[in-house]
C-alpha cells in the first residue's frame, strides 16, 4: 500500500514525512538555519539560503501538496502573504472576478492594493452563475472563490466556476481556509490554486500565524515558487514545525468540532432572540445540496445574527466559554463581531450590502463539550430577552 491509497485521516500521519530521514526522529527536525555550507560553487547543493528553500518547510510544503493533491506546496507568513504572493501572477490591466464576501483582508488587498498596480477586479456573488458568467471581460485571468464564506457561510459551486473559468482562460483560485483538505480539496475539482490560513484549522491552537498555497501543475508551481522566492514572505522553519504538528490532529480535531458545530446551528434555529442562522449543514441552507456535493462535511463554523449592537454587547458580556477574538479553527471556540473585527476593513455601507449586519456574530466551534457551550450560550441570550422585555414593558423598544 502506498501513501496514496490511504484514507486522509491516514495520510496526516504517514506520508514522506513521517520520520527524519537522516536519524529516524519522529519528528521532523527543526531546521534553524539562514544559510547552508556549499562544498563547490560550480554543483551547489540543494538548499542555499533559507528564504529559497528550507529543509523543515519543505516538509511541509510537501504534506501540504500530497493532502491537497496538488504537484507543489508552498508555505508563507501568514494566510494573507499566500494570498497576496499568488495575486503576484497577474500584470497591469488584468482583472479579477472575485467572492463578494471574501475575508476582510483579501477585500483590502484587492481593493486598496492591487489597484494602486493596474489590477482591476469585480466582486460577484458567486453563488449566481449568471452573475459570474456577466462579470467575466477580455482580462479576466483569476476567479477568485471563498467557499464557505466569512462570514455568511455562502457556498459556491467550485466545478461549475472552473468550468466558466477554463472556457475563458482563466485560472482559479480557491480560499480553502474554512473547510481544510480534510473535508474539500478544490484542485480535484479542476481549480488551479488552493489557498490556506493555516493559521486557523491547519495548525489548530492559536499558536501560530502561517499561509498554504498548493498548486495543480508544474507550470504554475514554477512561477509561484519563483514569486515565493522573490517577495520572501516565507514561513520561519519553527512556524513550518508547529504547523507540521497541529495538522496530525487536523483530521480528529475537525471531526469532533464539526458533530459539535452541527449541534449548535440546529439549537441556534430554536432560539427566539436569533433572527437567522448561517450554517452548510441545514438542510434549508440555499447552498446545502451544492456543499454537500462537493465537501465531505459542513465545518466548524457558523454565523448567526441577532438584533443589533446592543444584543451582540449582551451577549458577549454573559458567555463565557468561547473566546472572544479574531480568528477561528482553532481547539478552543472562538466568537468574533466580524463587523468590528475580520470584515473591519470594509466600509460600513459594503458590509451593509453583503449582510454583515451589526448583529451579526461568527462562531468557530473548538473541542469543548457541546453540552458546556449550550448551557453557556443559553445564559447569553437569557440576558439579552431579559433586557429586551424590560425594553418592551417600558415602551421602549
Ligand atoms: N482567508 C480566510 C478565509 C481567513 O479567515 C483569513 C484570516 O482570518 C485569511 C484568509 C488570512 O489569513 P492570515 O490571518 O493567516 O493572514
Amino acid at each position: 500500500m502506498t501513501n496514496t491509497d490511504y484514507t486522509f485521516q491516514t495520510k496526516l500521519l504517514h506520508n514522506d514525512h513521517k520520520f527524519d530521514k537522516a536519524t529516524g526522529a519522529v519528528s521532523i527536525p527543526i531546521q534553524q538555519a539562514s544559510t547552508f555550507h556549499q562544498v563547490d560553487f560550480d554543483q551547489p547543493g540543494k538548499y542555499d539560503y533559507s528564504r529559497s528553500g528550507n529543509p523543515t518547510r519543505e516538509a511541509l510544503e510537501d504534506t501540504i501538496a500530497n493532502l491537497e493533491g496538488g504537484v507543489k506546496g508552498f508555505a508563507f507568513a501568514s494566510g494573507m502573504a499566500a494570498i497576496a504572493t499568488s495575486f503576484m501572477l497577474l500584470s497591469q490591466n488584468d482583472h479579477v472576478l472575485i467572492s463578494e464576501d471574501v475575508y476582510g483582508g483579501t477585500y483590502r488587498m484587492i481593493h486598496d492594493v492591487l489597484g494602486r498596480f493596474g489590477i482591476k477586479h469585480t466582486f460577484v456573488d458567486m453563488t449566481d452563475l449568471n452573475e459570474v458568467a456577466r462579470g467575466i471581460q477580455s482580462n479576466t485571468k483569476v476567479i477568485y472563490i471563498e467557499t464557505p464564506s466569512n462570514p455568511l457561510l455562502k457556498v459556491t459551486d467550485i466545478q461549475a466556476v472552473v468550468k466558466l473559468a477554463k472556457a475563458n482562460k482563466c485560472l482559479t483560485f480557491v480560499d480553502n481556509t474554512f473547510m481544510t483538505p480534510a473535508l474539500q480539496r478544490p484542485l480535484d475539482f479542476g481549480a488551479d490554486i488552493v489557498l490556506h490560513s493555516a493559521t486557523k484549522f491547519i495548525s489548530g491552537h492559536s499558536d501560530v500565524v502561517a499561509g498554504l498555497a498548493a498548486v495543480k501543475n508544474e507550470e504554475l508551481a514554477k512561477q509561484l515558487a519563483f514569486l515565493q522566492n522573490s517577495f520572501g514572505s516565507i514561513l520561519s522553519a519553527h512556524d513550518s514545525w508547529l504547523v507540521l504538528r497541529g495538522l496530525k490532529t487536523l483530521h480528529c480535531r475537525l471531526d469532533q468540532s464539526s458533530r459539535s458545530a452541527f449541534r449548535l446551528a440546529h439549537a441556534l434555529t430554536k432560539e427566539k432572540m436569533v433572527e437567522e442562522v448561517f450554517y452548510p449543514g441545514l438542510s434549508y441552507h440555499p447552498g446545502h445540496s451544492t456543499h454537500i456535493y462537493q465537501a465531505a462535511g459542513p465545518g466548524a463554523v457558523l454565523s448567526f445574527r441577532l438584533p443589533d449592537e446592543n444584543a451582540v454587547r449582551l451577549f458577549t458580556k454573559h458567555v463565557q466559554i468561547p473566546v472572544f477574538a479574531v480568528s477561528l479553527g482553532a481547539v478552543e471556540s472562538i466568537l468574533s463581531y466580524p463587523a468590528r473585527m475580520s470584515h473591519a476593513s470594509m466600509p460600513p455601507i459594503e458590509r451593509r450590502k453583503r449582510g454583515i449586519t451589526d448583529g451579526l456574530l461568527r462562531l468557530s466551534v473548538g473541542l469543548e463539550n457541546p453540552d458546556d457551550l449550550l448551557k453557556d450560550f443559553k445564559n447569553g441570550f437569557a440576558a439579552i430577552k431579559k433586557q429586551y422585555s424590560a425594553s418592551e414593558a417600558s415602551g421602549q423598544l
